[in-house]
C-alpha cells in the first residue's frame, strides 16, 4: 500500500510539472488558464491528499464512532458538532451551521414484526420504510394486492382492490411508473393512502431479504399517509408468486420516533480567497445517511471527502485565488431538501459560484467527473488532464441518468458549472441504503484517489485565471434535454420542488 501510494507521488510529480497545459490526442482544448505558481499547488495539493489525506479516518469516525446519520435525529447533530469542530481545528474560516426545518424528523423505535398469515404462517423480513407513521396499536393486517404499474391512473383504476388492502408495490412497478419523474412517483405512492389502502408494502429490497430503504417524503420531508413496510427481496417474490396462485393476508407492526417541525443544519467553512472578489467554488456532499448501516459510503465517503479536502487545502499551504466553501448538506435522502434550502437561501450570490463538486457515489476508485451534458466543463477539465489521469479519474461521462439524484442539481439548475464524482456503482449499488453499508467495505487508497480528484479539481477552478461562464435558463434546459433529464426538471417544477 504504502510503496504504491508513494510511486502514485512520484508518478504526479513528473507527470505534472512539464505538461500541465498540453493539448491532448482527442482534440479537447484546456480552457482553464493556471499559472506556474497555480500548477505547483496543484502538484502539492495532490500529493499530500494521496501520502497524508484523511478521508479514510474521516469516514471511520462518521460511521463507525458517530454512526447512522439519519436526517434530524440526534447522530446527524452529532456529525454536524463533529464537522464544525474539525473546521475550526483546521482553522477554517466562517464555520458555521445553517438551519432548516424539516416537517417530520425520523428514527426507528421498535423493530418490525412482520408474518404471513394465508396461504400460511410465515415470518417476513419486513422494517418500517423511512417516513412511515407507527402502525396502529395491533399492528396492520389484510389481504395483498399488487399493483404492477405505479401511476395515479393505475391506482385510481383499482380503487376497489385497493380499498382495505395492504399494497405491494416492487421495482417493477416503480420502473413501469418513474417515466417523467420521482414527483409522479410520490403522487402514486399518496394516491395510494387517498384510496383508502390499510398499508403499503415496498418489495425494493436486495438479495439476502435486506430492505433498501428509499424514503417517501415527497421531497419535503413529511411523513406518509400510510404505514408503510420495506420488504426484502425474497420474501417480495414468494408473495408475488402466490398471488398468483390465491388470496395472501400479511400483518406487520412497528413503532417510530417521530418528532415534527425539527431544525436540521447544514455546516458551512471557508478558506477565503486571495483576491477578495467574493468569486467561489463549492465542495459538497451530504452529511446524512439511511439508518440500517453507517452509512460509510453514502455518504460518509462524501462527506469525509468535504472535510478531507479543506484538511489538505489547509495542510499544504496552498492559498486559492478564489474561496473555497466546504458545505455539507443534511436531508439529501428526502430529496436533496438540504442542498435546495441552501441554494435558496444564497441565491443572492449564486452569480459568483464558478464551480460545484458533489461526491455521492461511493468509495470505488474515480473514473472522473460527470459533467451532465455541459460539453465546457471537458476542456477545463482538459487543463489538469495529466494530474487526472495519475489519479486514474481523467475520464467525462455525460450519462444524465443521476442529474436529480444529488446535491449538485439545486445548483446544476441555476446555470453553476456542477460536477459530480464519477465512480463505478456496482458495488456501491449492492449496499447503499442497506445494512451492508458499513466501514469494512471503503478501501482507503480507492477513497483517497476520489478525494484526491475532488480536491485538485475544485483546488484549479479555485486558482485559475479565468473560469467558465454560468449557463443561461434557455442553456441550462438545453443541457437538460441533452443528457434526457428536462423531464424529471419539469416534474421538479410542477411538484414546486425546484424554481426555475
Ligand atoms: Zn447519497
Amino acid at each position: 500500500m504504502r510503496k504504491q501510494r508513494v510511486s502514485l507521488f512520484l508518478g504526479l510529480a513528473l507527470v505534472c510539472s512539464p505538461c500541465l497545459l498540453a493539448q491532448t490526442a482527442d482534440g479537447v482544448k484546456p480552457t482553464l488558464t493556471l499559472d506556474a505558481a497555480a500548477q505547483q499547488d496543484l502538484i502539492h495539493l495532490g500529493g499530500q491528499m494521496m501520502m497524508a489525506g484523511k478521508a479514510y479516518e474521516y469516514d471511520r469516525e462518521l460511521s463507525d464512532d458517530i454512526g447512522p446519520r439519519l436526517t434530524g435525529s440526534a447522530n446527524y447533530g452529532k456529525a454536524t458538532d463533529w464537522a464544525v469542530a474539525e473546521f475550526r481545528r483546521l482553522g477554517l474560516s466562517n464555520v458555521h451551521k445553517e438551519g432548516w426545518t424539516i416537517p417530520a424528523a425520523w428514527e426507528p423505535e421498535t423493530l418490525a414484526t412482520a408474518s404471513m398469515i394465508l396461504p400460511h404462517e410465515q415470518r417476513l423480513h419486513l422494517e418500517s420504510e423511512g417516513w412511515s407513521p407507527s402502525t396502529p396499536p395491533g399492528g396492520v393486517r389484510g389481504s395483498v394486492f399488487y399493483l404492477d404499474d405505479l401511476t395515479v391512473e393505475s391506482v385510481r383504476s383499482h380503487a376497489a382492490a385497493i380499498h382495505g388492502a395492504i399494497v405491494l408495490v416492487d421495482g417493477e412497478s416503480v420502473d413501469r411508473g418513474i417515466e417523467g419523474g420521482f414527483g409522479k412517483l410520490f403522487d402514486a405512492l399518496h394516491e395510494i393512502g387517498t384510496q383508502g389502502a390499510k398499508g403499503l408494502i415496498l418489495g425494493i429490497g436486495t438479495t439476502n431479504n435486506a430492505p433498501s430503504f428509499v424514503g417517501l417524503t415527497a421531497f419535503d420531508g413529511s411523513l406518509t399517509n400510510l404505514p408503510s413496510g420495506n420488504l426484502g427481496l425474497e420474501d417480495t417474490l414468494l408473495l408475488k408468486r402466490l398471488l398468483q396462485r390465491g388470496p395472501v393476508e400479511v400483518e406487520y407492526s412497528f413503532k417510530n420516533r417521530i418528532r415534527e417541525n425539527v431544525t436540521v443544519n447544514n455546516v458551512v467553512a471557508e478558506i477565503p480567497g486571495t483576491d477578495g472578489t467574493g468569486d467561489y467554488v463549492l465542495i459538497g456532499g451530504h452529511l446524512d445517511s439511511w439508518h440500517p448501516g453507517t452509512g460509510a459510503q453514502d455518504n460518509g465517503t462524501g462527506a469525509a471527502t468535504v472535510v478531507a479536502v479543506a484538511q489538505a487545502v489547509m495542510a499544504s499551504g496552498v492559498k486559492p485565488k478564489r474561496t473555497m466553501r466546504f458545505v455539507l448538506f443534511g436531508g439529501e435522502e428526502q430529496g436533496t431538501i438540504g442542498s435546495i434550502r441552501y441554494a435558496e437561501k444564497h441565491a443572492g450570490e449564486m452569480n459568483r459560484c464558478v464551480g460545484v463538486f458533489v461526491t455521492d457515489t461511493g468509495a470505488q476508485a474515480p473514473k472522473g467527473w460527470y459533467d451532465f451534458g455541459r460539453s465546457d466543463e471537458a476542456g477545463a477539465l482538459k487543463t489538469i488532464q495529466p494530474l487526472l489521469d495519475s489519479l486514474g479519474a481523467g475520464s467525462v461521462s455525460d450519462n444524465g441518468q443521476f442529474t436529480f439524484e444529488t446535491d449538485e442539481s439545486a445548483f446544476l439548475v441555476k446555470g453553476v458549472p456542477a460536477f459530480v464524482l464519477w465512480t463505478p456503482v456496482d458495488q456501491y449499488f449492492k449496499i447503499h441504503h442497506k445494512p451492508s453499508d458499513t466501514f469494512d467495505k471503503v478501501n482507503q487508497r480507492d477513497l483517497n484517489l476520489g478525494a484526491a480528484t475532488v480536491g485538485v479539481t475544485a483546488f484549479a477552478f479555485a486558482d485559475a485565471g479565468n473560469t467558465l461562464p454560468q449557463y443561461t435558463a434557455k442553456q441550462v434546459i438545453d443541457q437538460l434535454k441533452t443528457v434526457k433529464a428536462y423531464g424529471q426538471y419539469e416534474d421538479l417544477l410542477q411538484h414546486h420542488v425546484l424554481q426555475p
